[in-house]
């Protein structure tokens, strides 16, 4: 294929139905080939640079109030950071707690031993704002309320601004982990009452892990200053500050994954956040719709999913081994997610990355076949 006037071999397309690193363009691979550069230079400072303010705007924030702040991991770092840099001392973080992500908040929380309230709440359902609201009622000692955006485990979509403006009203800072959301569910980071939401390159904005990165209210960060170190490397008010002053990270940035974040982002802007979020739900309808017809049954009712994962229980046919089905898949390039949420077994099939809905006719014929090849009735079989 040729980019930019040269040539570069075709690189397989995999299509991938994992919660993320999701399939990407040829062009955001290729934008990793660069001539080696050292980033403490001024030409790769200004792309993090730009980075950072173009991280700000897909969620629609006021530069003068809201800062990017990029850092170098998995997106899991983004929790450390928030967690462990932004409860002040004496005071306590409200999690509420409906899945596996925000339960990894509560571990984060226990690992530095920030005053935490574990609120656990169902996982197959959306939070319920009410017993957010009672328990800030209950203990003026809040400070922080964080919450996960959409649960990449199950699917389900949280209404953030409603929990975000039940925080404010108790004067809280609002944290959403919003990985698996951010550059593919449309967010507004003020008008969703959000202070501080997160991602990682390689989940919506379709480009390659090791880069992660907070949007968050400067003034915020600022205060923060004054606040218990907990973590040396993921403090937030020393990566931010630092960056301010010298326009680097403190420490070595992913260098590739930033050249192919910059196509990434360009490509975000290219193709518009609207028509973005529609190409994702059409992408999930025609998922959803190809495991109705084979008789899948969804662990999560429609109206609570995100549309961009599916959790689906696996049948109760004796035939069927989720293990035999991955690998008969990932022969011919599709990769779906194995998945237990509270000890159901399920798998689960995601409308991540730079897929479209033509993609998906293919994946069912696949499945279609290792079912009958396995022996399995079809539609399929549940007790
Ligand atoms: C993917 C994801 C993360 C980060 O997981 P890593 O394995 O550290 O990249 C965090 N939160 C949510 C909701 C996610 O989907």
């Amino acid at each position: 294929m040729i980019i930019n006037g040269r040539n570069y071999p075709d690189v397989k397309r995999n299509i991938l139905m994992n919660p993320g690193p999701a399939t990407t363009t040829d062009t955001v691979k290729y934008a990793q080939v660069i001539p080696d550069i050292c980033p403490r230079e001024k030409e790769f400072c200004d792309i993090m640079h730009q980075m950072s303010l173009d991280l700000v705007k897909i969620v629609h924030g006021d530069p003068e109030k809201f800062v990017g702040v990029l850092f170098c991991g998995s997106g899991t770092m983004n929790i450390d950071v928030t967690v462990s840099s932004l409860v002040p001392a004496g005071k306590k973080i409200l999690i509420l707690n409906n899945g596996s992500y925000s339960a990894r908040a509560v571990e984060v929380a226990r690992a530095y031993h920030v005053d935490h309230i574990d609120l656990l709440l169902p996982i197959d359902r959306p939070i319920d704002v009410a017993k957010a609201e009672e328990a800030l009622s209950a203990d003026p000692d809040i400070a922080v309320v964080y919450c996960c955006m959409h649960e990449t485990g199950t699917g389900v979509l949280n209404p953030i601004r409603e929990i975000g403006a039940a925080a404010h009203a108790h004067g809280c800072t609002m944290i959403s982990d919003t990985t698996s959301a951010y550059a593919m569910i449309p967010i507004d980071i003020e008008k969703d009452n959000q202070d501080f939401i997160m991602a990682s390159a390689q989940k919506g904005l379709q480009s390659m892990t090791g880069l992660s990165f907070i949007v968050g209210r400067e003034s915020i960060i600022d205060a923060s200053a004054d606040y218990p170190v907990r973590s040396y490397y993921t403090n937030l008010y020393m990566q931010h500050s630092f960056i301010r002053e010298h326009g680097e990270m403190r420490f070595t940035p992913p260098v590739q994954t930033i050249y192919a974040t910059k196509q990434a982002i360009l490509e975000y802007f290219a193709e518009g956040e609207q028509a973005k979020w529609e190409r994702h739900q059409s992408v999930w309808a025609a998922l959803y719709d190809g495991l109705e017809k084979l008789g899948f049954r969804m662990a999560i009712k429609k109206e609570y999913q995100s549309r961009l994962v599916i959790s689906v229980l696996c049948p109760d046919d004796p035939a069927f081994d989720f293990g035999a089905m991955h690998d008969y898949l990932y022969k011919y390039g599709y990769t779906i997610y194995s998945g237990k949420v509270a000890g159901v077994p399920m798998f689960r099939m995601c409308a991540l990355g730079a897929l479209t809905a033509a993609d998906i006719p293919g994946v069912f014929d696949c499945i279609r076949d290792y079912m009958k090849e396995a022996g399995m009735a079809i539609p399929c079989q549940y007790n």
